[in-house]
């Protein structure tokens, strides 16, 4: 937030909203993709604080995951990070986080939520949707390898929250199979997570001990995902 707060001048951000546990390359190229793709000045990290889908672990210190996209996106001038959901106490619902982001960067700014096709899924049971939609210029998706890809989908998806296709933009972007669960559990396996992380985030996590013991086997193996509101 303070970084983006530098430049009034640019007025179509995009957010990334995520719990960032740990970033990975996935995530970046997604960014960068529909940044580029849309023509955004900006693409904003905003790290959850304490995630009301995420409890089936304890998530992350949030210093840590701030830590990390912090080194994740330095090298591109683009890409900046707010602290508005740690900042604030209690879960994060999405709806509350555009208000604030709106307080601060004027009700004028053009906001683009970008989202996962696994998110994309569950939106319509997130926290007040209709008004999250009411205060985005676009809803981004992003295909997502190993989830549900038909036409038929949308379809569905707008019979459980009109209004959503009319918002809906769907942005091709480079399709990895990569997964911040995947990831912690290649830690606590000792197998490699180079390449798939910066090699600064990469650094940080053997520097603080992240993710030694942790393994997920059933959430991975799911491969669904949990949550039903944001
Ligand atoms: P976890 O396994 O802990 O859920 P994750 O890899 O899904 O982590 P999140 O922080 O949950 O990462 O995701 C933030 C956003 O990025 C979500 O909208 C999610 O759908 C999207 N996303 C994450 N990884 C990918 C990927 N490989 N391809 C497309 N979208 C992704
Ligand atoms: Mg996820």
């Amino acid at each position: 937030m303070e970084r983006a707060r530098q430049f009034p001048q640019r007025h179509t951000l995009g957010l990334m909203g995520g719990t960032f546990d740990p970033i990975h390359i996935a995530h970046l190229i997604m960014a960068e993709e529909v940044r580029t793709t849309l023509g955004l000045s900006q693409m904003v990290f905003v790290p959850a604080g304490e995630p009301p889908h995420k409890m089936l672990r304890p998530v992350t210190p949030v210093q840590h995951r701030l830590a990390m996209v912090e080194l994740a996106i330095i090298t591109n001038p683009h890409f900046t990070i707010s602290r508005v959901e740690v900042d604030r106490s209690g879960p994060s619902y999405l709806v509350d986080t555009l208000h604030l982001l709106h307080e601060q960067w004027g009700q004028d700014v053009d906001i683009s939520f970008v989202i996962g096709w696994d998110s994309l899924e569950d939106f319509p049971g997130w926290y007040k949707p209709a008004e999250i939609l009411a205060q985005l210029t676009q809803l981004i998706a992003v295909r997502r390898p190993g989830y549900v890809d038909d036409s038929a989908y949308n379809e569905k998806l707008e019979a459980r929250l009109p209004g959503l296709k009319e918002k809906l933009r769907i942005v091709p972007v480079p399709q990895l199979d990569i997964s911040s669960t995947d990831i912690r559990n290649r830690v606590a396996e000792q197998r490699p997570i180079k390449y798939q992380v910066p090699d600064a985030v990469e650094d940080y996590i053997r520097e603080h001990g992240l993710y030694q013991t942790e393994i997920e086997v059933a959430v991975q193996a799911t491969r669904h995902s949990t949550h039903t509101e944001r």
